[in-house]
């Protein structure tokens, strides 16, 4: 289990990769240079070689950088740089020479919020061009089942049998837009997770990459993350306050008052607290810097500011996602999902049912 955070151009939003040991890399902003790569890797190319490197189709953090297909499935056309169109075969060509530890297979991305029409085709042509991408990738490289079928279930669901079925390394939920999450996510991990039925291969939730999502997928067979969210919190000018117990420590968490999951750092309450962003996290920003300089420096518009706080916010995915992989390793991840909307999520969070 491990968290893909995202960097789209191989840098992580205000801060360095190398602490990271896995990346996400967007195509976008690689594709039309790509001869590139005939000479060096893009992991080698972006500095990020002694990381897993995965390769998105799309840049999620980029509102312009839709994924289009048509009727006919061979071929996607990409919203950045210029609506360039890309058939299968320039696709594999360009993952293949890249040498990215990772990719997907091709397919347009139908997001939650697409028609009925698109949702059932996506899926429908994503099983059509893996069967495609299989027979064109190398071997040194992972291809995932892109699953789409937008906001249709059984589309999801069909998709996910169907991919279940091909020769692949893993599986991508794909077509999650940034501002997704919640209920209607939920129910497409659901449907997934119907699908595959129990496959023990790797299965990548895309998306924002939010923590309430990300342990909902963990209990439902899922075992990568995109996750773009603590960039973006850390943009507003928020902390993560995640409480870092051990989840199965059921009296540490009886003990615990209800918990914002986010502190906003603009708030001028801060601005004299000297205590670390949250208490006993062990990050470099809470070990070194307290609560008010940080407010101080978004105050002024200082971007080191926002670097500290994506310091944290990464410090604490990193931390949620490897006390997830312990709970499964130990066959506690059952209770978890419910204890942790129980517990620090009250009056902000529906459930599926
Ligand atoms: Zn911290």
């Amino acid at each position: 289990m491990d968290i893909f955070f995202y960097t789209g151009r191989g840098l992580p939003p205000f801060i360095s990769n190398s602490s990271f040991k896995a990346l996400q890399l967007a195509l976008p902003h690689f594709y039309s240079n790509q001869e590139i790569f005939d000479k060096i890797s893009l992991p080698e190319y972006v500095g990020i070689q002694d990381s897993l490197s995965y390769l998105t189709i799309r840049d999620i953090m980029n509102p312009r950088c839709h994924v289009l297909g048509g009727a006919k499935p061979d071929s996607i056309t990409v919203g950045i740089p210029n609506n360039q169109k890309i058939t299968i075969e320039e696709y594999m060509s360009f993952v293949n020479k890249s040498k990215v530890d990772i990719a997907p297979s091709l397919s347009e991305e139908a997001s939650l919020s697409c028609g009925n029409h698109r949702s059932k085709r996506s899926a429908k042509n994503a099983i059509v061009m893996l069967d495609s991408c299989l027979e064109l990738k190398s071997p040194a490289l992972k291809l995932l089942g892109n699953i789409q079928g937008g906001k249709d279930m059984e589309s999801r669901e069909f998709c996910a049998k169907e991919m279940k079925k091909r020769c692949v390394d893993g599986f991508v939920i794909g077509g999650i837009d940034l501002e997704e999450s919640g209920a209607q996510l939920r129910r497409v991990v659901g449907a997934v997770y119907n699908g595959l039925s129990g496959d023990s291969r790797m299965i990548v939730l895309s998306g924002p990459g939010r923590p309430l999502d990300i342990v909902y997928a963990a209990q439902h067979g899922i075992t990568f993350f995109e996750s773009c969210w603590p960039f973006i919190l850390a943009e507003k000018g928020k902390a993560l306050d995640l409480p870092l117990v051990n989840f199965e420590d059921a009296e540490n968490i009886e003990d615990m008052d209800f918990y914002e999951p986010e502190l906003d750092l603009n708030d001028e309450k801060f601005a004299m607290q000297k205590g670390a962003l949250v208490e006993n996290c062990e990050c470099l920003t809470c070990k070194q810097h307290h609560r008010g300089y940080i407010y101080h420096l978004l105050r002024v518009k200082e971007m080191g500011g926002n670097t500290l706080l994506a310091i944290h916010n990464s410090f604490v995915m990193k931390k949620l996602v490897e006390k997830l992989a312990k709970a499964k390793e130990e066959g506690k991840l059952g209770s978890v999902y419910a204890d942790f909307v129980n517990k620090y999520c009250m009056g902000s969070f529906s459930t599926i049912n």
